[in-house]
């Protein structure tokens, strides 16, 4: 018999490659789920939103718009460092 994990709904042991519990019907794992979801939220409000520079953009703007990428890059550098930090020092 292959690995089974115990539903977190009923108590049963059931097959983990099924997303559902093959005793209560209810969704398995759903915890572990939405950390999952949380955590990739968290990650995508990091992500480093840079303003896009257009090929058809006045040369000053675009001069302009590298200045300000250049910023975001320091303050998305910065950020990162300090979360860096901040997971070092409590974890
Ligand atoms: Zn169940």
């Amino acid at each position: 018999m292959s690995h089974q994990i115990k539903c977190e709904h009923c108590g049963e042991w059931t097959d983990p490659s099924l997303d559902k519990c093959t005793y209560c019907g209810k969704t398995l794992r759903e915890e572990e789920k939405k950390v999952k979801a949380s955590s990739n939220r968290l990650k995508d409000s990091l992500e480093p939103q840079l303003i896009t520079i257009n090929d058809d953009d006045h040369p000053i703007l675009k001069l302009f718009k590298r200045v300000v990428q250049l910023g975001q890059m320091i303050f998305y550098a910065i950020i990162t460092f300090l979360v860096w930090v901040t997971s070092w020092t409590i974890g």
